[in-house]
């Protein structure tokens, strides 16, 4: 039985080692934090609960089909609640737009903001439905491993068809006049952590997601998902270490061959997948000399993707009018990327909150509980962390969120602020990165590195910061995708995961 670490007990981790447990190899799961999850994290204040990370979630077959490989019926962990009208947008000025996947309530508010958008509409979500089954079909399968993978004739013919060249704004326009709908649409570039302004088209097959499959949430909380996931992995036998922290891989022969833990063991191992930020993760654990394609310098050289910088606010009442997500837009969205991309804090900032109380009272019975999140910059080299100033901008978007009517303060009964340096220090992410590299650059977009390493030949990479990308389903994807890589190595892939 063949004897498989992973480093990392994040979405990517877990379904990789779910995968791999499901094929008979022995898998243990090393995570540093107490929680399995990564990113996707509980966190308690009182009687409010919230999910730290990912709020927005979509493509719920890819996480059941982790549940469906190993034999078992998602239904008997957790429930899906589909948001049919999801996400309400609001303009600087007060505008609204509530997304839904109910063509006649979208189409019905856009003949009142744009008549242009409402002839387009239907035309857009042709054109991002194609762009979304071209990338499924051939981006999200691939590990780029081998230059097959380059070289694939399909896989060309494939970019040369997903609008590579085209930023995301300049596709929108296309289809959208009034600004809140040009914000609304192009804000699916920070999803990827990036800029519409920068971003290739490629990625507005989010809308696909969010206006036709729709927006799910898990009852009880995202977080069911990871721990259902750890459920299940345990229950196929893999060994989950929490608290465990991998300090080093011993390698030789171009092998990894030790793993050197917090806890003072030494384990050998027949493979390693690394599920920590690779680009933390990698030069942290392996000396440099045994990673010529990964040298300290190449890992400088990578622009991070954005960060965050979160406010979780439990209150003692329920706001009125809020949907489970919104989003209070800047007045300038260029000049917001542009100050972001520069390394600053925009003083006008758009504001994403996610207030799954309005779906599920039970996680938070006794008032809201608000996941604010706000667009930051990646730590820059070398930037020290100024607590003074991440109180200041706490309390700027506090203003801001009163310009819009939403005078949370006084009701604030739990509070916790979660900056880049936390997030930097909590999951080992690159400069306080969400998604790892960002996509403002077509080479990093479609050529991010890959899930396996050149340098060391049972080395493999899986979860946001390598291939297919970031977001909660991509990773679980990319774990899918290394398992059978691994699996690979030894000549034997299985039909589910081939
Ligand atoms: C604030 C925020 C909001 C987000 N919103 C969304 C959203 O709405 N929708 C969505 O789909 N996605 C969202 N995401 C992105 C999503 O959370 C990530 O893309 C995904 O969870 C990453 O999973 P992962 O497995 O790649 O990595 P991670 O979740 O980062 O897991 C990697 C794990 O490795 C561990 N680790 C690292 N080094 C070591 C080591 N040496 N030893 C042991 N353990 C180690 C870390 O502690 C971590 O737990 C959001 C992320 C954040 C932070």
């Amino acid at each position: 039985m063949k004897k498989i670490a992973v480093i990392g007990g994040g979405l990517g981790g877990l379904s990789a080692a779910i995968s791999l447990a499901v094929q008979n190899c022995e898998v243990h799961v090393y995570e540093k934090n107490d929680h399995f999850g990564g990113k996707l994290m509980p966190v308690t204040l009182g009687t409010h609960t919230f999910d730290f990370g990912p709020n927005t979630i979509t493509m719920p077959q890819v996480f059941d089909q982790v549940f469906i490989d190993a034999g078992e019926n998602p239904r008997d962990y957790f429930e899906w609640i589909p948001l049919k009208t999801h996400t309400r947008n609001i303009s600087s000025s007060g505008e609204v737009f509530d997304m839904s996947t109910d063509l006649d309530e979208v189409v019905s508010q856009l003949h009142k903001l744009d008549s242009y958008a409402a002839q387009k509409y239907p035309e857009y979500l042709d054109e991002v439905t194609r762009l979304y089954h071209l990338a499924e079909k051939e981006f999200f399968p691939r590990t780029f491993t081998s230059m097959k993978d380059y070289l694939s004739p399909s896989l060309f013919r494939a970019f040369m068809k997903v609008r590579p060249m085209q930023n995301m704004d300049s596709f929108h326009k296309a289809y959208f006049k009034h600004p809140l709908l040009l914000q609304t649409f192009n804000r699916y570039a920070t999803y990827i952590g990036s800029s519409p302004f920068h971003a290739p088209a490629t990625f507005a097959l989010i809308a696909y997601l969010e206006m036709i499959q729709g927006v799910y949430y898990v009852k009880g909380g995202n977080v069911k998902i990871a721990e259902s996931m750890a459920q299940l992995a345990e229950k196929r036998g893999v060994h989950l270490h929490s608290g465990v922290e991998v300090k080093k891989i011993h390698v030789k022969n171009n092998h990894a061959k030790t793993l050197i833990l917090s806890n003072g063991d030494e384990v050998e191992f027949d493979a390693v997948v690394m599920n920590g930020d690779l680009l933390e993760a990698y030069p942290k654990l392996v000396e440099e000399h045994y990673r010529p394609s990964m040298t300290n310098k190449k890992v400088e050289s990578y622009s991070p993707s954005i960060s965050a910088f979160v406010l979780l606010a439990g209150l003692n009442k329920r706001l009125d009018k809020m949907l489970h997500h919104q989003v209070y837009f800047s007045k300038d969205y260029r000049q917001e990327f542009e100050t972001l991309f520069n390394g600053k804090y925009p003083e006008d900032p758009t504001i994403y909150i996610s207030n799954s109380s309005v779906t599920d009272p039970s996680v938070s019975p006794d008032g809201d509980n608000l996941f604010i999140l706000v667009n930051a910059p990646p730590i820059r080299n070398n930037q020290q962390e100024n607590n003074v100033e991440y109180e200041r901008y706490k309390n700027l978007v506090y203003d801001r969120l009163e310009s819009f009517g939403l005078n949370i303060r006084p009701h604030i009964v739990q509070e916790r602020m979660i900056t880049p340096h936390d997030i930097q220090r909590k999951f080992g992410a690159f400069r306080g990165a969400l998604y790892g590299i960002s996509a403002n650059e077509r080479k990093n977009t479609f050529l991010r590195p890959s899930n396996r390493t050149k340098d060391i030949n049972n080395l493999f990479f899986a979860g946001g910061t390598t291939h297919p990308g970031g977001g909660s389903p991509m990773v679980i994807i990319s774990g899918r995708n290394v398992a059978r890589e691994v699996l690979k190595q030894w000549g034997s892939v299985p039909t589910q995961l081939s």
